[in-house]
């Protein structure tokens, strides 16, 4: 084997650096994977950030074993120079006095810029600092960088609240847990408020990459009641709205993220003379629903709901999305539109 040039020998060491940054970006990926894994708070975004975390290990295996490739020529190089004990020991000086010079002029700028550089092994601390932001932003979470983005929770609500509530109800949206920004979107806890009628607990994430909204838990209830998520209303009405709201969330869903989110704060909303406002069908405000609840109001909201394209342009009249009807005549019309 021959000598090498200066070239190449530099081209040898920089694939050594590039080898050891990468093990220095698995250690931090792993180091944060484990972190997520071991977290106490496993959030709504747990899933996407678990797998988010893994590919990063993954993506930064697969760098080092590519890299690995690249380091056969230089550890053959230095495999055979040690052999011959032939070692270039004044280029090697020579170079190195050169890299302490260099280093030594980037010690004396920065000591110049900072205060911070007075400190002992400064020149090592910026470096690591360096290192480490350049490594933040491949591998940490992008912290509150991402403030002047707007989020889109409160975005979305505040449009609502100021283009769209009726302005005559009484209608509120309150932040219990404030919006929190994702690796693949955000995340918040909303409550909802109408008054004298209903009051909705609502974990929603927002993905942006498919631009929709996916609702983790939702738990309704009466205004008054005292309750956690997990039990059921003491009030049979309640009860029967949460059910709907399985239906009505699976139709509202299919559409955009902020489409979706306004279409929940209509339905919402139309609640607000959940006790107070007639059937559409029967025209009557009780309804006779079992002996043991006796008469119950038309707890249905109707929703906006993207027909098939069949229906879309048929001359079958739909009702507006928020007409209320008891459960037994909202079924009855669903049965004889066939919906
Ligand atoms: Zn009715």
């Amino acid at each position: 084997m021959s000598m090498r040039d200066p070239a190449e020998i530099e081209k040898f060491i920089s694939n050594i650096d590039h080898a050891l940054l990468t093990v220095s970006e698995i250690r931090s990926s792993l180091r944060h994977f484990t972190q997520l894994v071991q977290s106490e708070n496993k959030g709504p975004s747990f899933v996407h950030a678990f797998s988010d975390r893994l590919n990063s290990v993954k993506r930064d295996l697969n760098t080092l074993s590519s890299e690995g490739e690249n380091l056969k020529g230089a550890l053959e190089h230095a495999q055979f120079v040690a052999n011959e004990n032939k070692f270039n020991w004044a280029l090697i000086k020579s170079e190195a006095e050169k890299e302490a010079a260099e280093e030594e002029i980037r010690f004396r700028e920065e000591e110049a810029n900072s205060a911070k550089a007075k400190e002992t092994g400064s020149f090592v601390k910026a470096n690591a600092d360096y290192a480490y932001k350049q490594l933040s932003s491949i591998v940490l979470e992008q912290k509150p960088t991402s403030i002047s983005v707007p989020l889109f929770f409160t975005t979305c609500i505040n449009q609502w609240m100021s283009n769209k509530k009726p302005a005559d109800i009484d209608f509120t949206v309150t932040f219990e847990k404030e919006e929190t920004p994702t690796l693949t979107g955000s995340t918040c806890h909303i409550k909802i408020s109408a008054r004298k009628a209903l009051v909705a607990d609502l974990e929603l994430e927002y993905e942006k990459y498919s631009d929709t909204l996916v609702v983790h838990q939702y738990d309704i209830k009466g205004v008054k009641e005292e309750k956690h998520f997990w039990q059921d209303s003491q009030y049979l009405v309640f009860q029967k709205v949460n059910l709907l709201a399985t239906d009505a969330f699976e139709d509202m869903l299919v559409f955009f993220a902020k489409e979706s989110l306004h279409n929940m704060l209509d339905w919402f909303c139309s609640y607000h003379n959940l006790f107070t406002t007639p059937c559409h069908r029967c025209h009557k405000i009780l309804q006779f629903d079992s002996p043991q609840y006796r008469y119950l109001p038309p707890m249905v909201r109707t929703w906006a709901k993207k027909l098939p394209v069949a229906q879309s342009d048929s001359s079958v009249v739909h009702p507006a999305p928020g007409t209320a009807y008891h459960m037994r005549c909202y079924i009855e019309y669903k049965n004889n539109h066939a919906i």
